[in-house]
């Protein structure tokens, strides 16, 4: 699987150094553990949930060879991943009810847009009528870089000028989506993380406008996070997640980073099931997070 590669390599080297040269599970090789998975960016929180769970097993076995310790740790990752939800291999099911509303939300850099356009481009290949809305209203970039996407994907967009209220985009779009009779809207929107109260403020603006149109839009809240930005990645989600109910996650660059990590430790900690992993910048390289495919990634 082109996209994973680099993940692979190192978490197994590192584990592989984190073992080398024991034949049992001891504190030594749990304290080695710990430290891959922190270097891996799992999160502190999440990796002392999986050391204690593994030293759980230690203790009730008493003996627990190093061998053993990859298929343990894959268990205990992919029961992680389970308890959120993440990586069942679901897409975003489609409803009969119409249209369907992802408000897609993160900072500028993680990959927004890209996301925003190769989803737009799955649902179209699955014979959805999409409209994106770009809602994002704060940089010209980012409207423009949305409209070169929906020409890309060949989808209407609804944009407005510069500086206009997001808000304001947001209603637009969902009027002319119920006008064109459409299955899906993708909704871009607040890229900069101003202050807490700004945030939340305008995605609350936001969605209460679209329930004008619509009953019951958005209904999902994706967030983007860029998978190789580690800390700052997690910093994101407890901003985002403060300010609006965030139903599902994008983790993206995942092809160019070491640190796979996050999507474990982000999905764990704030219990938001991650939906899909960009895999790199072309059309297609947008895929459904499969949970095994994921875990055996790391240790291949
Ligand atoms: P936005 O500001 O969040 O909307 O970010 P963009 O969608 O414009 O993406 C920022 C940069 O990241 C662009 O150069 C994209 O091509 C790149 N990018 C987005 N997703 C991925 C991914 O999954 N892998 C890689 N390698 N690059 C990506």
């Amino acid at each position: 699987d082109k996209g994973l590669e680099k993940s692979k390599e190192n978490f197994f080297g590192k584990l592989s150094k984190a073992v080398a040269g024991k034949s049992k599970v001891d504190d030594e090789v749990l304290d080695n553990l710990e430290e891959v998975l922190v270097a891996s960016d799992v999160g502190v929180k999440t990796t002392i949930k999986i050391i204690d769970r593994i030293e759980e097993r230690v203790a009730k076995d008493k003996y627990l060879g190093t061998s053993e310790l990859d298929q343990i740790l894959r268990e205990e990752i992919a029961g992680l991943l389970s308890e959120t939800g993440s990586g069942e291999a679901t897409e975003f099911v489609v409803p009969e009810k119409k249209p369907y509303v992802i408000m897609v939300v993160g900072v500028n850099g993680v990959g927004k847009t890209t996301t925003i356009g190769k989803l737009a481009h799955q649902f179209k290949q699955q014979g959805k009528k999409v409209v994106l809305g770009a809602a994002d209203t704060f940089r010209a970039a980012a409207i423009d870089q949305l409209q070169i996407w929906a020409d890309r994907v060949d989808v209407p967009i609804v944009k407005q000028s510069m500086g206009s209220d997001p808000a304001s985009v947001a209603f637009d779009t969902i009027q002319s989506a119920v006008k064109q009779d459409a299955d899906v809207v993708i909704i871009d929107t607040a890229g900069r993380l101003h202050n807490k109260v700004n945030l939340m403020n305008e995605l609350t603006k936001v969605k209460r406008v679209m329930k004008k149109v619509v009953d019951n839009v958005p209904d999902e809240v994706l967030l983007v996070l860029d998978g190789s930005t580690g800390q700052n990645a997690f910093e994101q989600a407890k901003q985002f997640t403060a300010a609006t109910e965030v139903t599902s996650l994008a983790v993206t660059k995942l092809d160019g980073t070491a640190k796979g990590g996050v999507v474990i430790g982000i999905s764990d900690q704030f219990q938001i099931p991650v939906k899909y992993i960009g895999v790199g910048e072309g059309i297609n390289d947008l895929q459904i997070f499969n949970k095994m495919e994921f875990v055996d990634s790391f240790f291949k």
